[in-house]
């Protein structure tokens, strides 16, 4: 299923007010709130639509919107600001039965202070500072996690603070009632990419169920040739192709056999309107090939993916490609492969057999073909590419047993600077933050898989964002991490998620 367009989906800027002020009044609120949803509406960094609703004044109308929110297809989360004082016991009911993500937005209308002019008349309208702290004292004490975003709402730091927070929400809306298939089961013996796929559904609302390998080489096997030969040439058009590969190729069948299994795959996805899936080189049989330019562009195209079985990964990348739609750069299954020990200039190789996704790409990739030493199939095509420097993150969801745990490791990436002519697939370098030391024996601490999905276009806050919707745990190491402190919030959490 490819990627949903974002303009499709509103959010909701809810001001709340009461009666005590006078139509006058309310009616100034109403106007104010109105240009400030039309600006966020407009701001370039907004990926949503931004829409008005009328101030509610009362503990009926707030029920009222949240029931309405709950009910909208389209609406897939609120933004809520106290323009005056509301006074909060208003809104229990109402927060009691909302479902749709919260952000509250801490601004006032005024950026300055008027100091020659300001009067009572103009205190008793810009009441942010103070009516948003009783907005916040009740949904922290009915425990409800949400986005608080300060700052005055021209502010442009505030707009991408408010983008990201918009994106959690389209990532976390992309979940509900998503379906992912897995192709076979879980490479064996392996743990972290196993789980419990029900308290999956119940915590992400997504399911995850199984198909055998032989109900995907049955679709695979039904692709017309004339599909095939339109794919070798679109193949053709946008890859570097390797000369064996090109028409006449002495291994041209190979590159038939890899678009006929893309082919399939690609009908299986869409039969059964799944938004990603996982493969196993350990259970392939009936294929020709392990799946690999196939995954690449099916990756490239929206869908999420996970090696070896690991599903959570597949459910991740899929939600982040969703939550970095439109935005430049791109979001991929990865995994930490081999490490740079060079003193000085520690960095870590991100890599996979075949299954990095094009969109980080920095240049038109080669379509190759090698030999896969493991799997026992005929050798994979692939597409190989090298990606860009500059800031990115790792994140992982592992089962921790009686909870999830997302971590997330911020890092800066490095253009390589030699060339890997021996190396046949996608790669990544990067340089974890703080450092190589603190960031691996973290990660190690926190239990973060080998497997991640790699971002180039969402931040932390972002994905602190979509844990809070969630309601799991994160971990983050980044430039402020320190050992000491990531083995303390280990060891608090434990007794926090008991
Ligand atoms: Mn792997």
């Amino acid at each position: 299923m490819s990627l949903p367009n974002l303009k499709s989906f509103e959010v909701w800027f809810v001001t709340g007010s009461q009666h005590l002020y006078g139509p006058e009044t309310l009616l100034q609120v109403a106007e104010h709130s109105e240009k400030i949803a039309s600006t966020l509406d407009k701001s370039k960094k907004n990926p949503l639509r931004v829409v008005f609703k009328p101030v509610v004044k009362s503990p009926e109308e707030i029920h009222q919107l949240c029931a309405e929110a709950n009910a909208s297809k389209t609406c897939i989360g609120i933004i809520a600001w106290m323009h005056t004082f509301s006074p909060a016991k208003m809104w229990i009911n109402g927060l009691k039965i909302l479902q749709k993500p919260l952000c509250h937005l801490h601004t006032q209308f005024n950026r300055d202070i008027p100091w020659g002019k300001i009067d009572m008349d103009f205190m008793n309208l810009n009441q942010s500072a103070h009516g948003d702290r009783e907005f916040g004292f009740i949904m922290s004490r009915m425990r409800i996690d949400r986005k608080v975003v300060t700052g005055h709402w021209q502010d442009p730091a505030l707009h991408e603070e408010l983008n990201m927070w918009c994106r959690a929400a389209a990532g976390w809306n992309d979940l509900q009632g998503a379906n992912f298939v897995r192709f076979g089961d879980n490479m064996r013996q392996v743990a972290v990419t196993e789980g419990d796929k029900v308290e999956a559904q119940i915590k992400f609302g997504y399911s995850v169920n199984t198909h055998g390998v032989g109900d995907l080489v049955a679709v695979i096997n039904k692709i017309k040739d004339s599909q095939v030969e339109d794919l070798c040439a679109v193949y053709e058009k946008e890859y570097k192709l390797a000369a064996a590969l090109k028409k006449n190729g002495k291994q041209r069948q190979s590159l038939k056999d890899a678009a006929k299994i893309e082919l399939g795959i690609r009908k299986f996805l869409e039969d059964g309107n799944y938004k990603g899936y996982t493969d196993t080189f350990e259970d392939l049989h009936g294929l020709i090939q392990l799946p690999g330019i196939a995954t690449q562009r099916l990756m490239a195209d929206g869908y999420g993916f996970g090696g070896e079985g690991d599903w959570k990964t597949a459910a991740l990348v899929r939600a982040m490609k969703v939550m970095g739609h439109g935005l430049p750069g791109g979001n991929s299954f990865m995994e930490d492969y081999t490490y740079h020990f060079e003193p000085g200039n520690n960095m870590v190789l991100g890599s996979h057999m075949l299954e990095i996704c094009p969109s980080i790409a920095n240049a038109k990739p080669s379509c190759e073909i090698h030999p896969l030493g493991i799997g026992g199939k005929a050798d994979p095509v692939r597409l190989v590419f090298n990606v860009n420097g500059g800031a990115a993150l790792n994140a992982s969801i592992v089962d921790m047993g009686n909870r999830f745990r997302l971590i997330v490791n911020e890092v800066q990436a490095v253009k390589p600077k030699q060339a890997l002519p021996k190396l046949p697939v996608a790669r990544v370098l990067w340089k974890p933050l703080p450092d190589m030391q603190t960031a691996c024996s973290g990660w190690i601490l926190a239990g973060g898989a080998h497997h991640t999905a790699y971002s180039q276009n969402l931040n932390s806050d972002c994905l602190q964002s979509f844990a809070e919707m969630a309601k799991i745990e994160m971990v983050l190491i980044n430039k402020h991490s320190s050992l000491y402190g990531i083995k303390n919030e280990l060891r608090w959490n434990e007794v926090y998620y008991r």
